[in-house]
């Protein structure tokens, strides 16, 4: 099927004006800017076969990239599956992402990654990566893989994940020296958390605090994470390594990045996530445990600072580290049982709009533009000609309410049950397939595996 999106208002590359875009063999095959001769449909250069979609009014962006998600299979397919979470991700407009190995088993050989590639395959909506995770102990693996077909090696730098937690320095020298592709980096200082946790439960049997969502931030601090990115950022300069870090939560941390070298060239890069733009510490009374996360949402300062850093270039990136769990494993427990993370696949674009409103350039170059930059993927993440048709068409004027009953994330709720947003994903197209249109799933055809140009 070709498709004809006609006069939509593209916002691409820092520019927003009104086009109709021609859509064929899954490239975006012709731009044709208002009051230019384009060729028309019927009997002209298209096949009748083509569809017209009259976008007159919205927006016409190109696919979101979402380079931090936890689909959470293999293993874990009571919160999420691939197929659910893909399904939630061109809902929202994304039409690629890249996963996270906590999986189970955990994504650190090459034969496992091969496996969530093969289970992408058969059952992702979107277009897929996926990292592989480095341990104290596979660095054989690390080297063996192919950076032209894997978008990173994930490292949580003293944060315990099973046995991904890499805290052996020597491991850590080898792999900032060796590793064949970029290095997506958690930081949280292990050994701090785990002091203030301690600290954190005595304080509490004595009876001397009340243990709830809020005491998050006072137990993953601005200091465990700063700690743990200074080290980051350190060896990644030392040793000349290509570093992402992930999710930077605080203000502090920003000091780490620079703003005065193009995305292109920068070898260290940092992402945020939409809850640490739209939330903070006075959120906790409200959402209690729905919004606990590693790491922690923290003061509305650090929101501030931020949301500074998307304009003037110190954060490049938005992910939305999408982190389903069930209810029960969020709200049934106390603090300490309480699992960290949350659905967010879905409405990372909603989020973003009220987080930047009017200003849709900018969403697209941190959510669009810049993950294909920063990840060099191939023919992806722009409105041209000859790339890849990954698209999403957006009302900018629906009024609507998230709501935990239209949240498409196996989980079945979401943290943002309730908020009034203005913008609302009507059609995504993946590799010229339109997979989503008007609230139906269109799933005759599966994403495809993301290429990177290395
Ligand atoms: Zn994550």
């Amino acid at each position: 099927m070709n498709y004809y999106i006609k006069n939509a208002t593209l916002v691409n590359e820092g520019q927003t004006f009104v086009a109709s875009v021609f859509v064929s063999d899954g490239k975006i095959a012709k731009i044709v800017r208002k009051g230019e001769d384009g060729p028309s449909t019927g009997s002209g250069t298209f096949a009748p076969s083509t569809q017209v979609i009259d976008a007159t009014g919205k927006y016409l962006i190109p696919g979101i990239i979402d380079e931090h998600v936890h689909f959470r299979e293999p293993g874990l397919t009571h919160k999420a599956d691939i197929y659910t979470e893909s399904r939630a991700a061109v809902a929202g407009g994304v039409t690629s992402f890249m996963d996270m190995p906590n999986t189970m088993p955990q994504t650190t050989t090459q034969e496992l990654l091969q496996q969530k590639f093969d289970l992408a395959a058969e059952k992702s909506l979107a277009n897929y990566s996926f990292y592989l995770g480095a341990t104290n102990d596979n660095l054989d693996e690390i080297v063996k893989t192919d950076p032209k077909q894997v978008c990173g090696i994930k490292l949580f730098m003293g944060s315990s994940t099973g046995n991904m937690l890499v805290d052996k320095n020597e491991v850590l020298v080898r792999l900032f020296r060796e590793s064949p592709c970029l290095i997506a980096v958690h930081c949280e200082d292990e050994q701090t958390i785990h002091e203030n946790t301690v600290r954190c439960k005595d304080l509490a049997a004595k009876g001397e605090v009340i243990v709830d969502a809020s005491i998050h931030p006072f137990v993953r601090t601005t200091e465990a994470c700063y700690k743990s990115s200074f080290k980051a950022v350190d060896m990644a300069d030392h040793f000349g390594a290509r570093l992402h870090v992930l999710h930077v939560s605080t203000l502090r941390e920003l000091l780490l990045f620079k703003n005065n070298i193009p995305l292109k060239d920068k070898k260290i890069t940092a992402e945020t996530c939409p809850h640490y733009l739209w939330f903070d510490n006075h959120d906790y009374e409200a959402k209690s445990f729905a919004i606990k996360c590693n790491p922690a949402i923290k003061s509305h300062r650090d929101k501030e600072a931020l949301l500074q850093a998307l304009h003037n270039g110190l954060i490049d990136t938005i992910g939305t580290d999408h982190a389903p769990h069930l209810r029960e494993e969020k709200f049934t427990g106390d603090y300490f049982t309480s699992k960290s993370g949350f659905p967010s696949v879905q409405h990372s674009l909603d989020i973003m709009a009220n987080v930047l409103p009017n200003d849709l350039p900018l969403l697209v170059q941190l959510m669009c533009h810049n993950p294909a930059i920063l990840y060099q993927i191939d023919r992806r993440g722009f409105i041209r000609e000859g790339y890849y048709a990954d698209l999403s068409l957006v009302d900018m004027n629906a009024n609507q309410v998230i709501s935990d009953k239209d949240e498409y994330s196996k989980c079945g709720w979401t943290p943002y049950d309730g908020l009034q947003t203005h913008s609302r994903v009507t059609h995504t197209f993946v590799n010229g397939n339109l997979v989503f249109e008007n609230g139906v799933f269109h799933e005759e055809e599966r994403g495809t595996r993301l290429c990177f140009n290395r």
